[in-house]
């Protein structure tokens, strides 16, 4: 047998114009991925196009297409040659077939496994069971370290088992640990088999967190099953399983139980059998992934290294400052550069977590094992083994953990509006100063126009939102720094399950009623596409702070009692639409994909005031571009569609009947003043309809009029696609309230009030009644975003979602608006 396996080639040793064919791919899961995807899958045969002894990259033909590999990528695939005249024949088609059988041989029968656990947890009982060798069962003395080899038949498979060392861990300096390491990363088993003792959970899947991010295929032996049943304790091993990524299967090693479902296992991961694995990472949290991406973004600089290792695997290490891996990357071209950008990062996480990187690192995989755990695992009789997160048993209670995640919430809203008050009010009477300031020391004409009416009223009343967001942010970077929004999430999880969502969009949405920008930002920590999706189209329907004048303008003045309630309407309404579109678009879009995904359970920590400005200023930074750019150029704009023209007949005479007045001194000056007043107020209310955004809302109001909505409402709606804060100001010319065009406004309130129909069947009677007040609040709560959060959709979900929620929204808002308005 040994001399068959000998002869495994890999694709660099074939010649030009030769023939081989693909046993399997060396190496970790990221790169074996990037692969299989380019074809080089099990079975498949391969010609040589060129390869010279110098030569990179290599250039192939595989599947009736040209693919070139450099020469390091090429010798990670292992291949059996064949000649020329089987190859003629030979022809794959996606199934192994006995020909394929045939001509790969024993050679592709056989696995190499790495037995890898903890001491003591059964891997060499393990061994001896499967091999039929007695390797001495018992403590390991730790004085050799080395490993046996031994083989176990499973059909017509030969499973090649290494009992390695006994380690707690991948990082420390131990030789056992370092021996394992190597062994993973230098000989490159096919697969890993982690042995981890079931009566010792919590510690043994530190391990298997190290292994998650070297990224190996692998495959777990729950051992000691009988002691976990002994204890009483449950476990949900399916879910487990489902969490990790990997198959799962529970073992008695000591009597040889569950060795044959193990050895299948290990069979169908190797086969990339269909739903066997999945690609599971860790998640260290905001801090740490940002750091590990800014390594990683080095690392893959050189294509040797990003072909051996998985550059997470040494981003992590390298964050968390491992002596060895830094010696390992020494042999890169950018070995130097990889160094200094992780000790800047080190040093950078240790500044805001005041804590060693290793630890915390260590610290985010117990979050991972522990949220694993609490999902999957109930302790039995013995209460004092119970695993150290008391705790999160009590914030993550079945009925404890919703009242207080509610308290939570109520105090976070509660907070940001009753604090936000007061720099609001600082905030608009420093824009009405200006604007006073502007009206009283620039000459008349187009240019004061422009920056008192356009850019400080425009500009001014969405920077009074400002501190609203800034406190909104800073909370709910409170709440996540603590590690609470993680506990939140895991108790939403059950509840978002219902709809299809995950408990991680809990985050997301929370922001989303600041601004939906970073909130699908936020979206990032969502594993899987499917949730991502979800989460970045439903978003949009949380309503965003944005909006909020919007309701406080009409809620004042049409509904006198209840306000509180109907505006808690508007929010649910939001609330539900997301859950039903979430829903419908899991049941068109993805209707078969069903993934779950451990629930990071980070540790506690105390928020320190720099880091929780730090996060809600990475949060409000979008927003803040967002007022630089798009609202005041969207201001600037709808200024001078609403400017232009100055002249019309109707409005020359009413400029003429003013002259006129002025001049005219047989009236009092009390009354003359009123009725100057007066006829300004009617000229440019003339000069707003005559306007080309005047016009264009004539134009577009059919489309308004089932909802009953004037024009004006029209405009105001489309003068929102740019920012819903500018509803509210465009509301304020259009109703030429000359007031200042702010929610408390009184004056604003009185002429949308007294507001009449100018025209069509209502003519003489209010615009403005109740049910269309309410119409029209829902039409802007689930009407199309905004240009920044259409911006941001692209950029996270595609083209595709971009212009799908585009449509869906604005014709989920018409009709709603329109059953709204039956009711009128
Ligand atoms: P290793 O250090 O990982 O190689 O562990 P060993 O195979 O040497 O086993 C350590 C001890 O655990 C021995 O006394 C075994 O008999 C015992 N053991 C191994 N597997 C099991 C199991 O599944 N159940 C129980 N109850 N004991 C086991
Ligand atoms: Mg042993």
């Amino acid at each position: 047998m040994e001399e068959i396996i000998d002869k495994r080639q890999t694709l660099a040793d074939i010649k030009t114009g030769e023939y081989c064919v693909v046993v399997s791919i060396t190496g970790h899961g990221s790169f074996r991925h990037r692969l299989m995807e380019m074809g080089f899958v099990r079975g498949e045969k391969v010609r040589v196009i060129r390869n010279a002894p110098l030569r990179d990259p290599i250039e192939y033909e595989i599947m009736q297409g040209h693919v070139s590999l450099r020469r390091v990528e090429a010798e990670r695939v292992e291949v059996v040659p064949i000649d020329t005249e089987i190859a003629g024949n030979y022809m794959f088609h996606g199934t192994i077939t006995e020909e394929t059988d045939r001509i790969i041989g024993r050679v592709g029968k056989k696995i190499r496994v790495a037995l890898v656990g903890n001491p003591n947890c059964g891997k060499t009982s393990f061994f001896n069971h499967a091999t039929g060798m007695r390797e001495k069962v018992g403590n390991y003395s730790g004085v050799t370290v080395d490993s046996k080899t031994g083989y176990f038949k499973y059909k017509d498979y030969t499973i090649e088992l290494a009992d390695l060392p006994g380690t707690y861990s991948l990082t420390e300096y131990t030789p056992e640990e370092l021996y394992v390491r190597e062994y993973i990363t230098e000989q490159r088993p096919d697969l890993v088999l982690n042995i981890a003792d079931a009566s010792n959970l919590e510690r043994n899947l530190f391990l298997t967190t190290q292994l998650i991010d070297m990224n190996v295929p692998m495959v777990m032996a729950l051992n000691m099953y009988d002691e976990l049943e002994k204890n009483g304790d449950k476990l949900d091993i399916a879910t487990l399983s489902e969490l990790f990524g990997f198959p799962i299967v529970p073992t008695v090693s000591s009597r040889g139980k569950g060795i044959e479902e193990v050895m299948e296992n290990i069979v169908n991961v190797y086969e990339n059998l269909e739903g066997y694995t999945k690609h599971v990472h860790v998640n260290y949290g905001q801090d740490l992934e940002k750091s590990i991406e800014a390594i990683k973004q080095v690392l893959r600089k050189d294509p040797r290294l990003s072909s051996e290792y998985s550059t997470r695997y040494l981003a992590i290490e390298l964050l968390a400052g491992d002596k060895n891996i830094i010696e390992l990357i020494g042999r890169y071209d950018n070995a130097e550069e990889a160094r200094r950008v992780a000790s800047e990062q080190r040093a950078l996480i240790e500044r805001q977590y005041k804590e060693d990187a290793g630890t915390i690192v260590a610290g985010a995989k117990y979050g991972f094992i522990r949220g694993a755990l609490l999902e999957t695992f109930t302790i039995g009789k013995d209460k004092s083994k119970q695993p150290a997160y008391s705790v999160d048993r009590i914030l993550t209670h079945k009925w404890l953990g919703f009242p207080i995640l509610i308290f939570f919430l109520w105090f976070m809203f509660q907070m940001t509006f009753t604090l936000g008050a007061y720099p609001q009010e600082w905030l608009e009477m420093l824009f009405s100063w200006l604007g006073g300031c502007a009206d009283r020391f620039l000459p008349d004409g187009i240019v004061k126009d422009l920056l008192v009416d356009g850019i400080i009223a425009g500009v001014g009343g969405v920077c009074s939102f400002l501190p609203n967001i800034l406190i909104l942010f800073f909370f709910i970077s409170v709440l996540e720094d603590t590690g609470y929004m993680a506990r939140a999430a895991f108790i939403m999880d059950k509840l978002m399950h219902r709809m299809g969502l995950h408990g991680k969009s809990f985050i997301p949405y929370i922001i989303g009623f600041g601004c939906s920008v970073p909130a699908i930002m936020a979206t990032r920590t969502l594993e899987n596409k499917k949730d991502r999706i979800l989460t970045i189209i439903t978003v949009p329907f949380m309503s965003c702070s944005a909006r909020l004048p919007v309701y406080l303008l009409l809620i004042s003045a049409f509904f006198t009692k209840h306000q509180g309630l109907v505006l808690t309407s508007i929010y649910l309404l939001g609330i539900v639409m997301a859950v039903v579109t979430s829903l419908i678009v899991k049941k068109v879009s993805f209707k078969n994909e069903r993934d779950q995904f451990v629930m990071e359970l980070p540790p506690y920590r105390i928020p320190t005031f720099r880091n929780a400005v730090i996060h809600m200023w990475d949060k409000s930074v979008q927003y803040l571009k967002k007022m630089g750019t798009v609202i005041l150029v969207a201001t600037v704009i709808i200024w001078a569609l609403e400017y232009f023209p100055r002249h019309s007949p109707e409005i020359d005479r009413y400029t003429a009947q003013i002259e006129s007045l002025a001049g005219d001194s047989s009236v009092d000056e009390e009354s003359r003043e009123e009725q100057i007043r007066q006829l300004e107020l009617d000229r440019s209310a003339c000069q707003i309809e005559n306007s080309y955004i005047g016009r264009f809302g004539k134009f577009v109001a059919p489309v308004f009029a089932p909802l009953g909505f004037d024009w004006q409402m029209g405009v105001s709606i489309i003068t929102g696609f740019a920012a819903k804060e500018i509803v509210v100001s465009s509301m304020g010319v259009l109703y030429h309230s000359d007031a200042e065009a702010d929610e408390n406004s009184s004056a604003l309130q009185r002429s949308i009030r007294e507001h009449k129909w100018q025209s069509g069947p209502n003519v003489g009677k209010p615009v403005f009644t109740p049910v269309v007040a309410y119409g029209f609040m829902v039409f802007i709560l689930l009407y199309f975003p905004c240009v920044a959060a259409i911006a941001a959709i692209k950029k996270e979900a595609g083209t595709k979602w971009m212009v799908f929620t585009i449509f869906y929204t604005t014709t989920v808002a018409w009709i709603a608006a329109f059953i709204i308005h039956l009711f009128a």
